[in-house]
């Protein structure tokens, strides 16, 4: 027997690491990892889960929905949860399904039962209700029991009804209808979004869910008007009305409504139509106008439906059968061993040019020396690689019967073939590290590139050819030295050959403006490990301000009060911390400090009545510290730590500190609890 202690470790480690993809592809739309890797730890995790069940830690996937709502939106409580789907890859699954069906219903596993099929639509499930035939509020699935408002947001959908139809005297609009679908991108419209994005040097989506997912769901509804969205209806939540006896009858009415139901839909009566179905929209798949990542069966009759009821986190009468992820076969070059800006000497595969699905592939990323061994993939094996709805290629296997009698197990460098520095491994996480730290040149121009990067300081004209030139020429060895460019260099550019003197005004201009620069994209340049984008706004959206992000990072209890943040775990706060702790960047960020303007964290809301006003907290009230800290930023305004003449209002709960003092000071005003609240109702109003 395995070791009890190791699967709860493992248990733990996966329920830790899905739940941050789930935050991360749920709540920011910025998905960390490929759909197959996640789908793969999640089955590793139930697999185990299902061997000892009592091992199944707090936080694991098997209890919970999506992600919970993002800060700044309102939220709404489903009348009936919006759940997910469980999914099945293979046909026996299928006839599983179908056999489970059967058997809870006490039926033989030949009786009739009806299927509706449906294209499972890639996008973002919504739900919206209607009285009397008008619409009143929608929101996103959310965790299942609370989403996210975005009641205005779909009102900017040109598809979407915001009065019901009705095709007959017989299909009256409902007293009480939630309807459920999903809003989508047509591909068209996300390859037009990405190219408008490019050009106005704005973030590019990797995949028309993604696209979909962040246009819906902005806490400005103008920006999701501007988004060419779609929709499909195909779900049933709360309702009051004529009954319907099957989910077929239901798609019709609301086609009457006047909802777009998908056209492909069929009614099947066993597996074998079941699969056909499932077939026949896997031909049609690239010749759809929106992306479909399988099909959803459902078992028609909404009585048996009701009878079968739900499993945790899914219905027993419902199944997503998904479709594999696209592979090809292709010849692997060379391993080659890539040098982060954090050290991690990460393997990538050079392989022979391949076309999967539509796209090129040349590389793909062999994670770390483990991988590498656990596949036992070698230099000149003919590999199977996979992409699997984004963009990150991988191995999935060695074809070993095409492996050639003289090939040699690759063997791990034991230095950074950058530097030469010995190569160490660290942690539980198999990543091989060079040790050269900031005399490792691999190291200090991936910190560069990162620096200058697209959703960092975004300096056009500064790529990467050109951080590896300048670099070379030991003009820009740190990012002080890009904003000194000018100063020091000008002279030299102009000599550089390929460099005309309209092309180093456009560097010299684009260095000037980055000079201004947001929160989060600030926090996200200095390449703190472990915080990508999505934690570098989370961060700036709950500080507001570079000064109390540094404060709290650098002050007393930092990891505690990091960790008190939804969405960041020790480790992120222990990095954060130890960035901030180490010497040469306090020295490096009290140079760039002395020379960029950051700009505070502004909520995007349309309503913001409290702009321009800041809140300090002092003492218990008795509204949790981050809601109120939420009210007051959904509404526009800031919250400091600190008090000054800038303070609008102190809020004191009971045993204030020192801030009521200096507020009265100040002659600032000072609320308790239920003026505060009095004040957010009536800022409202
Ligand atoms: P799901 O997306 O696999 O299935 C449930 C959803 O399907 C529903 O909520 C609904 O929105 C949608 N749907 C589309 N067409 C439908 C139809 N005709 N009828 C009913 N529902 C339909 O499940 P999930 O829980 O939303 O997400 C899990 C999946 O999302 C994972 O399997 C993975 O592929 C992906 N995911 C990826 C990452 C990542 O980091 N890459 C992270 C989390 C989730």
């Amino acid at each position: 027997m395995e070791n009890r202690e190791d699967i709860k470790k493992e248990l733990q480690e996966l329920a830790d690491k899905l739940e941050r993809y789930d935050r991360a592809y749920h709540q920011l739309d910025a998905p960390e990892v490929s759909d197959a890797e996640y789908d793969a730890l999640r089955r590793r995790a139930e697999q185990l889960e299902a061997l000892y069940p009592d091992l199944i830690p707090e936080n694991s996937l098997s209890k919970r929905v999506g992600f919970s709502v993002a800060q700044g939106f309102q939220k709404i409580t489903h009348a009936v949860p919006m759940l997910s789907l469980g999914d099945v890859f293979s046909d026996e699954e299928v006839v599983d399904f179908m056999d489970r069906v059967h058997k809870f219903l006490g039926l033989p596993n030949d009786a009739p039962i009806d299927i509706v099929a449906e294209p499972k639509i890639d996008g973002l499930g919504y739900s919206a209700v209607y009285r009397d035939g008008t619409f009143i509020h929608g929101a996103t699935r959310g965790d299942g029991t609370v989403g996210e408002d975005i009641t205005e947001n779909l009102k900017t959908i040109r598809e979407f009804p915001q009065k019901l139809d009705s095709d007959s005297l017989f299909n009256l609009p409902p007293k009480l209808l939630d309807v459920r679908g999903e809003v989508y991108m047509k591909k068209v419209d996300f390859l037009a979004l990405n190219a408008k994005q490019k050009e106005k040097g704005d973030k590019v989506f990797a995949n028309p869910r993604n696209a979909a997912a962040g246009s819906l769901r902005q806490l400005n509804p103008t920006i999701t008007a501007q988004r060419n969205l779609s929709l499909f209806a195909y779900a049933l939540g709360a309702y009051e009305g004529t009954p319907f006896k099957t989910h077929w009858d239901f798609l019709q009415a609301l086609k009457g409504w006047g909802f777009p139901v998908n056209p492909l839909i069929r009614i099947c009566h066993n597996v074998s139509e079941m699969l056909d179905f499932f077939r026949d929209i896997g031909q049609m798949r690239a010749d759809l106008p929106y992306d479909i990542d399988g099909v959803v069966y459902k078992v028609n009759d909404f009585s048996l439906q009701k009878r079968l009821g739900f499993i945790a986190r899914s219905p027993r009468w419902a199944i997503a059968h998904k479709f594999p992820a696209e592979q090809a076969f292709t010849r692997l070059n060379k391993i080659r061993i890539q040098v982060g800006r954090t050290g991690a000497m990460t393997p990538v595969a050079d392989l022979e040019p391949i076309n999967v699905g539509g796209v090129l592939v040349q590389h793909a990323t062999l994670h770390n020396a483990d991988e590498i061994v656990r596949k036992d993939i070698r230099e000149g094996d003919t590999v199977v690689i996979q992409r699997a709805g984004d963009v990150i290629p991988q191995v999935v296997r060695v074809v070993m019967e095409k492996r050639s009698a003289d090939s040699q197990p690759f063997e791990f460098p034991k230095i950074c073939p950058v530097c030469g520095a010995h190569a160490a491994r660290e942690g539980a996480d198999a990543i091989t590290f060079c040790t050269g730290g900031l005399t490792c040149p691999a190291q200090a121009q991936e910190r560069l590139k990162h620096f200058v990067s697209k959703d960092a300081f975004d300096i056009q004209g500064l790529g990467n050819k050109n951080i590896e030139e300048f670099f070379a020429l030991g003009w820009i060895k740190n990012p002080v030295d890009i904003f000194k460019l000018k100063e020091n260099h000008e002279l030299q550019l102009l000599s550089l050959d390929g460099w005309g003197q309209k092309s180093v005004i456009n560097l010299l201009d684009a260095i000037d403006k980055a000079k201004t620069i947001s929160l989060a994209r600030f926090i996200y340049a200095l390449g703190i490990p472990e915080i990508g984008e999505a934690t570098a706004k989370l961060l700036a959206e709950h500080f507001t301000s570079w000064q109390d992000f540094q404060a709290i990072s650098t002050g007393e209890n930092a990891i505690e009060k990091l960790t008190e943040i939804d969405g960041i775990g020790t480790s992120m706060a222990e990095d954060i911390h130890d960035f901030f702790a180490e010497e040469h960047n306090q020295k490096l960020l009290c140079e760039l400090l002395s020379i960029l303007t950051i700009q505070d964290f502004v909520f995007t809301n349309q309503n913001q009545p409290l702009k321009g006003k800041t809140f300090v907290f002092t003492g218990t009230i008795s509204m949790p510290r981050d809601e109120a800290k939420a009210r007051v930023q959904e509404l526009g305004g800031k919250v400091s730590s600190s008090v000054s003449t800038k303070t609008a209002y102190v809020v004191a709960g009971s045993d204030p500190g020192s801030k009521y003092e200096n507020a009265q000071k100040l002659n600032i005003p000072i609320l308790n609890e239920e003026n505060f609240k009095k004040l957010l109702d009536e800022v409202i109003k």
